[in-house]
């Protein structure tokens, strides 16, 4: 695990000099590398989805990436911890819980405010009744017991809330934003794109489906999962992973942005936890951490894949086989996921397939951008969409299912969700509605740099960037109404 980081972290070094931004016209550049590829797709593209944010998201995805360390709950934890601390790293849930403990203060002080406001615009009214001998009064009491209620939820219910970041369930997707992402001039004369527009067509017509968006504050860390980040700007890198005294290791690297979609699984004693797409075993591992499945099933298409899953697992579970698989309490499963059938899950992970944007511009191997991948890559929109609708469709009723991708394209992002959502209204009866964890969020203001509303509107987008170059990764709570 700690040898590949490095590696890749080398290779990212001498394979990614800085490209300019405004390339040299006169410069003629055989295009011949699938990395050069994807970077060009992704300036046409994503420079008009991003406008002037894309330079500095493009700048991040170039640069070496950022990662956190989970604690292994199965390692020396304690030592472990401790030894990170005094690295400087910091307990990303300390930070959210500061953050949160920030905001109830600000609220609080704002009800405070609006609570001497309405005393003494009170007093005002009693003066002046009392001057015009009015026989009514108001009673005080019941004005201000509405502000007594201090509990975050209660409190953010009264916030002042930053309008960009709020969806209008009725301009989610609506047809003037999908058209902005339609590169229609650009498309011309470069065949590989044009069938891609195809989906940027498909937009207009699920612009009319109706997306139901609820405010959902609930986004909390679990008391077991232990995880290390340093701040911003601070580029330390994490010591190699160390073995505990079991012989399991220490702490996971992993992308910093691959927390929020677990978090989103809104994870309970007791869940049971399907992975639709789970290899390497990331964010099944995480899930593990947390200490909270009764059940997680880890699965995957390709066999190959499935194996990297439990040689992850063996590297940090202790007595895997004995103590995880033969008392069921994990299950590796090798199955097309679109065609899973079980229906006791309550969470459902739907990590899907995606272009990878970061490794898209970093490795050529295997590179979705390769011309020998074209069809593949075109059809990703698809197979995403059908992955999705099969979790919503399996998923217990009061369940919760994330979608998640490593892509900042609008169409394998918001686009699915709402491609998926369209095909549950149209062939089934269940009742699905996207949570809008933006207010919860902001816990992590300080961790995430979060894109706002006006480039995602049903989902969240963790952007890359110099200051904290984590992502990108997008994530969308959906949840089926009992
Ligand atoms: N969730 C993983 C993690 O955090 O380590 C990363 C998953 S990766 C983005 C996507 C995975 O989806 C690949 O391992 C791929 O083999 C798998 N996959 C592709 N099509 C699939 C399908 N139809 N059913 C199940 N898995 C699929």
């Amino acid at each position: 695990m700690s040898g590949g980081l490095q590696d890749e972290q080398a290779r990212l070094a001498i394979a990614h000099p800085r490209i300019p931004f405004q390339r040299d016209s006169s410069v003629v550049r055989k295009k011949v590398h699938p990395i050069d590829k994807a970077l060009d797709h992704f300036d046409d593209f994503y420079k008009q989805v991003f406008k002037k944010q894309w330079p500095s998201i493009r700048e991040g995805l170039l640069a070496k990436p950022k990662y956190v360390a989970v604690i292994n709950n199965f390692g020396d934890c304690e030592e472990t911890m401790s030894k990170l601390e005094l690295s400087g790293a910091l307990n990303m849930r300390t930070l959210f819980n500061l953050e949160k403990d920030y905001m109830k203060e600000e609220l609080r002080e704002n009800s405070n405010k609006q609570l001497l406001k309405q005393i003494m615009n009170l007093d005002k009214q009693l003066e002046k009744q009392a001057r015009q001998s009015k026989k009514t009064e108001e009673k005080p009491s019941e004005k201000i017991e509405n502000t007594k209620n201090y509990s975050l939820e209660a409190s953010l219910e009264h916030a002042e809330l930053d309008h960009l970041r709020i969806v209008d369930s009725k301009n989610a997707l609506s047809t003037e934003i999908l058209n902005e992402f339609v590169p229609a001039t650009k498309i011309k004369g470069k065949e590989d794109f044009i069938p891609e527009s195809t989906y940027y067509q498909m937009f207009d017509s699920t612009a009319s489906s109706q997306v139901k968006i609820e405010k959902d504050y609930n986004l909390n860390f679990p008391d077991n999962l232990n995880v290390y980040c340093y701040e911003m700007d601070n580029y330390n890198d994490f010591e190699p992973v160390k073995k505990s005294s079991t012989g399991v290791s220490n702490y996971y690297l992993m992308d910093g942005g691959s927390i929020l979609p677990v978090l989103a699984l809104d994870l309970k004693p007791g869940s049971k936890v399907l992975d639709m797409c789970a290899a390497p075993g990331g964010k099944s591992l995480l899930a593990i951490q947390t200490l909270y499945p009764e059940l997680v099933v880890s699965n995957d298409l390709s066999n190959s894949r499935v194996n990297r899953i439990q040689s992850v697992f063996n590297q940090f579970l202790y007595d895997f086989n004995e103590k995880w698989l033969d008392t069921e309490k994990i299950r590796l499963q090798n199955s097309d996921a679109r065609f899973i059938e079980d229906l006791y899950y309550d969470r459902i992970l739907v990590d899907v397939p995606c272009t990878t944007d970061r490794h898209s511009l970093k490795e050529n191997d295997n590179n979705i951008f390769k011309p020998s991948r074209i069809k593949e890559r075109l059809k990703l929109p698809e197979l995403q969409a059908e992955l999705l609708f099969n979790a919503l469709r399996i998923v217990k009723p009061g369940g919760v299912v994330v979608y998640s991708t490593c892509s900042l394209s609008p169409i394998q992002n918001d686009g699915v969700v709402s491609m998926a959502l369209r095909r549950i209204w149209e062939e089934t009866k269940f009742n699905i509605v996207v949570k809008d964890l933006s207010i919860a969020l902001l816990q992590g203001r300080n961790v995430y740099n979060i894109a706002k509303r006006d480039t995602v509107k049903l989902g969240h987008l963790v952007l890359p960037s110099m200051k904290q170059n984590y992502g990108p990764t997008y994530f969308c709570k959906l949840k089926k109404i009992e």
